[in-house]
């Protein structure tokens, strides 16, 4: 299964909230970003000849883009000129993301593949901890709720249940399990067999925060 863009924009929306100075980012600067990165797609490509009239219309689509966005920061702040709204965008971005399948396709580039990998080699750049499931890490047998990095067999893990697991770096702390389980119990509605549960459970913890100290609970992935 490729990177779909549903996954590509939740890991976006994570990473950019851990991303220092994320709240003086606006449609201007991203719209300066994708120009530049046209610029460096044309600069990429100048060897592979073949693919230069599709990296042109890559780049060609990017300044269009561009250009609709200028129309549509006009109109949003009141500067005379022709104005473009959200649907003329829309079709640019759809038009530069065509051209880019294209321009990947003729250099048997997988979109998906190369867009994770970018994506994580960022990350760990900047020591951000959002992470996307590149390729070879398809067959990872869980996936972490928080930053969505692979959790293979032997991994550091946390399971949440119903499926819904927790990398070594975003496991909860004993302290954070202990406050779940006196929430829990504080439930009138719960359930006897619950009830016992989260009561052995909350012993158990408290047990193990006086031996240990409040470190992260973690389990090796089976
Ligand atoms: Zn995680």
């Amino acid at each position: 299964m490729s990177l779909t863009f549903d996954t590509l924009r939740e890991a976006n929306r994570r990473r950019q909230l851990e991303w220092p100075g994320n709240d003086e980012i606006d449609t201007a600067f991203r719209t300066i970003e994708i120009a530049g990165e046209g610029g460096e797609l044309v600069a990429a490509v100048e060897e592979h000849l073949l693919a230069s009239l599709n990296a042109l219309a890559v780049a060609g689509h990017l300044g269009k883009v561009s250009e609709q966005m200028k129309k549509y920061l006009r109109a949003q702040r009141g500067i005379k000129g022709s104005k473009a709204d959200l649907e003329a965008i829309g079709d640019e971005i759809g038009d530069t993301i065509i051209a880019l399948d294209l321009l990947a396709a003729g250099l048997g580039i997988d979109l998906g593949q190369v867009a994770a990998r970018k994506f994580n080699k960022t990350s760990a750049k900047y020591e951000l901890h959002t992470r996307l499931p590149e390729g070879d890490e398809e067959e990872a047998p869980s996936h972490c709720e928080g930053c969505v990095k692979p959790i293979n067999e032997g991994d550091p893990y946390f399971p949440y249940g119903d499926g819904v697991d927790a990398c070594g770096d975003c496991a909860p702390l004993i302290s954070d399990i202990i406050h779940n389980n006196e929430e829990m119990l504080g439930d009138e509605e719960l359930s006897p067999e619950d009830r016992e549960d989260h009561r052995d459970s909350l012993a158990l913890m408290k047990k193990r925060l006086e031996e240990e100290g409040d470190v992260k609970v973690t389990f090796p992935h089976p």
